[in-house]
């Protein structure tokens, strides 16, 4: 038998931090927050919640040693937390966490018959499975990308993702801010270019010069022929990628797109086994892959990865909501990779939550500099408790 410490027990905790102004920016006509905290933009027809919301995953070895993990629970956190409490977590008690890709695949096995295979429960695995690797590396004493096939960038270039102002001009502004500060990559949202998608394209190029990329996310709001007009329109403006034109169920749409258009085509944020991802490769839909690891955990990203690499498609990983435990697995993920240019930088989140985690992960002067230390590098600080969220309550 294994003298190495095997898996003792498994928490999960619900965070809701309060903020001033709502992801994407203040509310727009029609938008209000519900009793339930959630608001719907019109903008893309999608519910977001008024404060930052995430679910932390706590996995204790025998030696008392404790891996982190977080996954999304920015929508009725309870599913996640319940499926971890309830069936993951138990499942895993006694494994060893140097097992950490054969628990993933035994954790999902554990309900295909049922048609789980994605949504909520592929989430909740993604927790638990940033957890593992957290636990592997710090037993070992290891940073969390030697383990992942070695390490190939100390950093990664980072992209300015939303500019969350009220208006065009202001948005321009704050693209300038961040130019200044040594970012030369912006991504604005359609779901809230309320002075048009391509007027909003060429005043960033106007304002920004020909030096920056640009690009903008499309908020699955177009049919195939709409997002190739609209993308022609654009196009004169030299666009780095566009993203996510089609509704995600619209593999065909997808494929007619990339194929007409002649701006890379980036896609599949919510995507989140390589099952989802293969059906989109084989069409060639796209040359820019956005997995995003509170989604995937570290095990499905780097298959999804490999397999985007083996298609010649670039990876450009989505980050989004977050306190930075899974942000700190993508990194790490991302700097073992031959095909990452660029990770998502969300600004509005990311630099606010630092002080929820004790780390050396930065993102400055353009680049996104890899946390230091054992496994991820990442844990919650002490000041994150204080946002806890009862199980089964509201906001
Ligand atoms: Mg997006």
């Amino acid at each position: 038998m294994s003298s190495f410490p095997l898996i003792r027990s498994v928490e999960s905790f619900i965070i809701s931090i309060p903020r001033d102004v709502p992801y994407l920016g203040p509310l727009g006509p029609g938008e209000r927050i519900n009793e339930r905290g959630y608001l719907v933009r019109q903008g893309n027809r999608s519910i977001y919640p008024a404060s930052d919301m995430s679910v932390l995953v706590k996995i204790t070895a025998d030696d008392g040693t404790v891996g982190w993990g977080e996954t999304y629970g920015i929508v009725a956190p309870d599913a996640v937390t319940s499926i971890i409490d309830d069936v993951l977590g138990p499942v895993i008690i006694g494994r060893d966490p140097r097992d950490a890709m054969v628990i993933q695949e035994d954790l999902y096995d554990l309900m295909r018959v049922r048609g789980f295979f994605g949504g909520y429960y592929v989430d909740s695995i993604a927790g638990v499975d940033i957890a593992v690797w957290d636990l592997f590396g710090k037993l070992l004493g290891q940073p969390l990308v030697k383990l992942l096939g070695g390490q190939r960038m100390a950093s990664i270039p980072a992209y300015v993702s939303g500019l969350p102002r009220a208006t065009l001009a202001q948005r321009v502004e704050l693209a300038h801010e961040f130019r200044a500060r040594g970012f030369d990559a912006f991504k604005y949202a359609a779901a809230v270019s309320q002075e048009g998608i391509v007027n909003e394209m060429r005043a960033l190029r106007e304002a920004l010069g020909p030096d920056v990329k640009l690009m903008v996310d499309l908020h699955w709001k177009f049919t195939a022929q709409e997002a190739i007009q609209l993308i022609d329109q654009l196009t004169p403006w030299k666009p780095y990628f566009v993203e996510a034109p089609c509704q995600p169920e619209d593999i065909e749409g997808q494929a007619q797109v990339g194929a007409a258009i002649r701006v890379p085509l980036a896609l599949g944020e919510e995507w989140r086994t390589v099952y989802e991802v293969r059906p989109r490769m084989e069409r060639r839909a796209m040359s820019i892959l956005q997995p995003e690891m509170g989604h995937t955990g570290v095990s499905q990203f780097m298959q999804i990865a490999r397999m985007a690499n083996a298609f010649h498609v670039k990876v450009i990983p989505h980050a989004s909501i977050g306190i930075g435990i899974f942000q700190a697995a993508s990194l790490h993920a991302a700097a073992a990779l031959p095909n990452c240019p660029m990770h998502e930088y969300q600004h509005s989140v990311f630099d606010r939550n630092l002080r929820f985690v004790t780390t050396t992960m930065r993102c400055e002067g353009g680049m996104f500099h890899l946390p230091e230390g054992p496994g991820l590098g990442a844990e919650p600080s002490a000041e994150v408790w204080q946002y806890v969220r009862a199980k089964g309550s509201a906001r």
